[in-house]
């Protein structure tokens, strides 16, 4: 008998070999060479849980609640989401359920609908997460280009929908380019949908991120629409993994099945102490994220082309084409420069087909965002 001895990569997954992480670690790798960096590259807010919900969560491990909890969530949290959903959304069928993190829905959602072979149309620019998640379950991204106002153009939507498209992600306000959508966009996509007879993925982690108006989710004009949510950028607990989903009963309760065999359950106790966050009031922070991003848009006019940003905590500039000194530079080459001046901002080919915008987050304190208005401005000058 011959025992063949097979090199342990051969024994990786297809599925796991149409994408990779190298664009984003070329950046972790060049951000560790830098001593002290101005950090505008982060996706999180720049504030702490704030105190009481951070004592929610020791009482809540103090007094025992470490087990699992149920598979879709404890049942107070859920029914004050659902209240707090149903007087936004009304309809009958409307069900929800707390996954692990938005990114723990974003899978199960992926995982219940798309087949291999169907079509997801996603925005570009758009979240890192979404290419790579269509492609682990087998589906096809279908990217429509945004450029240059990061608006959503319904004909290219239809002209973009085929017999195979199954979902349309949208994400409003969005990551990267902080752009939110207009509510003409919202109903347009909503109904689009409903008349094609086509899933609505509405990724909405920045709502309360929304400036000037509360978000209007799709959902209003879609009741079909599965909406995914979340505290983790709310209340700044990105590392308590809290997200919730809602959607048609079926849809919910086949994910719920999904969690079930997956991540089993979200994280008992900060469920309980994201009971006490919903009687919290942030409004502060968010009010104060405003003004960091008129601050942001301030120090970046007249020296960068950009979308105002109307949510999220993030601005898009298009590099400017005397940056390289030599004409234009692309964005990764325009993040090296600014490396190389001890700013870290993340090139837009992470979030995109293109290599021309780069993301400054302004998720940083003032004096952090001054420092890096300043740099910038020396940037863009050639
Ligand atoms: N969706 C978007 C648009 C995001 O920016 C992020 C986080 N960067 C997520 C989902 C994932 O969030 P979570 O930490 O809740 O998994």
């Amino acid at each position: 008998m011959t025992t063949e001895h097979r090199n342990a990569s051969s024994w990786i997954a297809d599925r796991t070999l149409a994408f990779d992480s190298s664009g984003i670690r070329k950046v972790f790798a060049l951000a560790a060479t830098m001593k002290n960096p101005i950090n505008l590259s982060i996706g999180q807010p720049d504030y702490d849980v704030p105190a009481e919900i951070r004592r929610s969560a020791c009482e809540a491990i103090e007094s025992g609640k470490n087990m699992y909890s149920p598979t879709q969530g404890i049942a107070p949290l859920i029914e004050k989401l659902k209240a707090e959903v149903a007087s936004k959304y009304p309809s009958e069928d409307r069900d929800l359920f707390i996954s692990s993190g938005t990114s723990g829905g974003l899978v199960l959602a992926m995982l219940s609908l798309v087949n291999p072979g169907d079509e997801v149309i996603v925005f570009d620019p758009y979240f890192v997460m979404y290419v790579p998640l269509i492609q682990l379950v087998g589906g096809v991204p279908v990217l429509i280009d945004t450029y240059p106002d990061f608006r959503i153009d319904l004909n290219k939507v239809r002209d973009a929908i085929t017999p195979r498209t199954k979902m349309v992600l949208f994400n409003s306000p969005s990551n990267p380019t902080g752009v939110t959508a207009t509510l003409e966009e919202i109903r347009g996509i909503a109904e689009l949908c409903l008349e094609k007879g086509i899933a609505l993925l509405s990724d909405e982690i920045y709502s309360p991120f929304h400036f000037g108006s509360p978000m209007v989710s799709p959902a209003k004009f879609n009741p079909q629409t599965i909406v995914i949510d979340g505290f983790s950028k709310s209340y700044a607990m990105t590392g308590w993994r809290l997200g919730y989903v809602h959607g048609p009963r079926e849809i919910i309760q086949t994910m719920i099945k999904l969690q079930q065999y997956t991540f089993v359950c979200a994280p008992t106790p900060l469920q309980h102490a994201s009971l006490a966050a919903m009687d919290y009031d942030m409004t502060a922070f968010y009010k104060n994220y405003e003004s960091k991003r008129d601050r942001i848009v301030e120090g970046l006019r007249g020296y960068y082309e950009f979308v105002e940003p109307g949510g999220a905590f993030y601005i898009f500039p298009k590099v400017p084409s005397g940056a390289s000194g030599k004409g234009a530079c692309t964005g990764s080459e325009f993040v090296a420069k600014a490396i190389a001046n001890e700013l870290l901002v993340i090139p837009g080919n992470i979030f995109s087909k293109r290599d021309t915008h780069f993301r400054v987050s302004f998720a940083a304190s003032d004096e952090t965002l001054d420092r890096g208005i300043e740099v910038l401005r020396k940037l863009a000058r050639g």
